[in-house]
Formats: C-alpha cells, structure tokens, sequence
C-alpha cells in the first residue's frame, strides 16, 4: 500500500460538483475581489466561530502580522508566545519589529501557562496563543493573566477551526483569533487564504481599512497598508466547504479516536487532549524517541509521514539575530527531536488506516 502524508484530492472530490459550480458562477460573475462572496463568507464564519465580526485576509501570516499592527504593537515591544510552533506565528510579531519571547510548552503541545508570569516584563503588551495541531489550549490561566496584566490576547487558529476550549471556540477568547485557509488547514481554500475574528467593530474596520492599502474610502488612504485581500473565488470555495465543516470535521476526529484506540506501541506516545478541549486534530502527532528510524521504516512501508516542525523557530537562521542557541528551550528542542505527524485526512479509506496502524504497532 502507498498512503501519502497529506492528500487533499479527497477532500475536494467528496463536494466536486459544488466547488466546480461555485468557480464557474465567480468566473462568470464578472467581479473577482471584494465582492458578495467575500462578504457572504465573512458572513457565515463570523456565525461559525461565534464571533461578531470576521474580516477575509489573503493568507494567515497576514492575520498575525496585521493583527499586531492593528493592535500598535511595534519596536520595543515584546510578545509572549510558545516555542514550539510554526514559523509563521513568530513572523506575525517580528514583522512589527516586536521581540518574540518564548514559553516552554506543556502536555498538550501548547503554551504552558504555569510558565508564561515569569515572562512577563514591563516592555510585554501581548500574549500569542497558539492552538497548535487542532488541540485547543487551556485558555482558563491566560485569560486571567492577560487581564492582571492589561495584555492584549491574540489567537493562532490556522490548524484550530472549529476546536472548543469550555464549550468556546478557538479564536473568541481574546482580542483576535487569527485563521488561515492554506488548502491543507481543516478549513482549506485552493490557494491562499486568511482570515481574522473579532468582536470589536473598530478592530474589524481597521483590518478592513489595512487589507485595501489604508484606505477605507477610494484613494484616500490614512495608513500604509497592505494589499491583503481574500478574493471571491476562494471565499465562494471557502462557502462550500464551511457548509460541511460539521461532517469533515466529525470525519478528522473518528479517525483519530481510531487511532487514539489501537495504537499500541511502547515506544510510541499518543497525543492528549486537555479535559476541557474537544480537538479537530489538524494533525496527529505522535512522539516516540527514535523518531528518525520510526520515520524511515514508515516510509519503507509506504507510508508517508511529516515533522511539524524539525526546526523551532529560535533555532532558525531567520531568528539568528535574537541569539538565542541550543539548549534554550530544552522541552521545544526535544519536541522537534520526537514528533512525527501520521497521516489524518478527509476521505481516508479504513484500509488505509488499518495498515497504518498495523505497521505502526509493529515496530520495534
Ligand atoms: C499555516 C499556519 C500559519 C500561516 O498561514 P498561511 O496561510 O500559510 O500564511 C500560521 N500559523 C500556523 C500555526 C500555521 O499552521
């Protein structure tokens, strides 16, 4: 059997005559960006997170690096978030010249709030939490920090939608949850695609204002912004795809309740889920200390595995400037040792996950 890491052809065959019905009313529309579909989208995924406002961006890492310019945070200033998570999160900060300063991560992958007060410093204006893998953090410790310390509380939900922390979505905790429809997120587009939610209005008009080059009305713009705007073909795909994110979602999380059930190797350890959280396990991401050789006997086996991620981003070249070595984050560094992502996608056949979890059980 040859079982890919990711595949996103299923996906899009299960609703193929919609998606392709959907891209021929936008082609022939006549009107390609900014228009009903996008407000339409925004619409319905505001409903969806149980937000009041949500603003269409061209792709996630304009949501982080919008959001804190929106939010005045700039040179100077520092940010709270996790190490081990995706570059992306940490460019949103420094894009702003904001300092990133970076937390150990707990049990669940995410930022460990026994550890975040430490941090905290008089240049500190923000927390970045970040939902890594579709597991929701426990939110009930940051809140509470962000309020004694008047922080601002962003929201990386590019491998969360729909995942629920105390009944509440990911993303509605703070002041913005920042999304991405990369089409390999759980809500994916078929190119780039982003957005951010908010409930305050002027939060949203600036998000409006900065994705059309600072201008709210024609030609008269009143920042430097950015040219970052969701098209309507993407927020139309987006549309059809929101409709199912109930069953696709369902589907994710029966596949890795499979998993949860019958993978048994000592060598192997699953993931978890905090008590609170439901989960719509973007990735399933399991740690085992001989990580590499597990990976190349997968592959062996025709199956195919990610490491998300090899290289924390402190340890990158991009970040060689903020000086920080080995040995700094020592939980994040050893994550990126052991993790090994199996695949988990919509419209895996049975078959395919029988023989996953047969050739896993069977390592030694
Ligand atoms: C994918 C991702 C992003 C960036 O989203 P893009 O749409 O690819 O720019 C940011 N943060 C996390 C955690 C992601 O997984």
């Amino acid at each position: 059997m040859n079982i890919l890491a990711n595949r996103m052809d299923r996906g899009f065959f299960k609703y193929q005559k919609e998606f392709e019905q959907k891209a021929l009313d936008v082609l022939r529309s006549g009107w390609y960006v900014l228009g009903e579909e996008v407000a339409a989208f925004e619409k319905e995924f505001a409903e969806y997170t149980g937000s009041k406002y949500c603003v269409g961006l061209a792709s996630g890492l304009d949501a982080l690096w919008i959001a804190f310019r929106v939010l005045g945070i700039s040179k100077g200033d520092e940010v709270i978030v996790q190490g081990n998570t995706y570059i992306a999160s940490v460019m949103g900060i420094t894009i702003n010249g904001a300092t990133p300063v970076f937390v150990e991560p707990d049990e669940y992958f995410s930022i460990d709030a026994d550890k975040i007060e430490e941090k905290i410093t008089s240049k500190t204006k923000a927390i970045l939490v970040v939902h890594l893998y579709g597991i929701p953090t426990p939110m009930d410790k940051i809140t509470a920090l962000c309020k004694k310390y008047d922080l601002k509380l962003v929201e990386d939900c590019a491998q969360s939608h729909g995942a629920t922390y105390n009944g509440k979505m990911t993303g509605t905790f703070g002041d913005i949850g920042c999304f991405s429809f990369y089409p390999s997120k759980n809500l994916g587009a078929f190119g780039d695609a982003g957005a951010v939610v908010v409930n305050d209005k002027g939060l949203a008009d600036s998000f409006r204002m900065f994705r059309n080059y600072g201008s709210e009305k024609r030609y008269y713009n009143k920042v430097v912004g950015a040219n970052s705007r969701l098209d309507e073909l993407q927020a139309g795909l987006l549309r059809v795809r929101l409709k199912y994110m109930k069953d696709i979602t369902a589907e994710k999380i029966a596949i890795a309740e499979k998993y949860n059930n019958e993978l048994k190797n000592d060598m192997i350890i699953l993931p978890k889920v905090p008590d609170k959280g439901t989960c719509v396990w973007h990735q399933y991401v399991i740690k085992c200390e001989e990580r590499n050789r597990l990976m190349t006997y997968l592959n062996n086996q025709g199956i195919g595995t990610i490491i998300h991620y090899p290289i924390p981003p402190h340890l990158s070249e991009a970040y060689a400037y903020l000086k920080m070595k080995k040995g700094d984050l020592p939980i994040t560094e050893k994550l990126a040792d052991t993790v090994l992502s199996i695949p988990i996608y919509n419209g895996m056949t049975n078959d395919e996950q029988d023989y996953i979890i047969s050739k896993i059980n069977d390592f030694k």
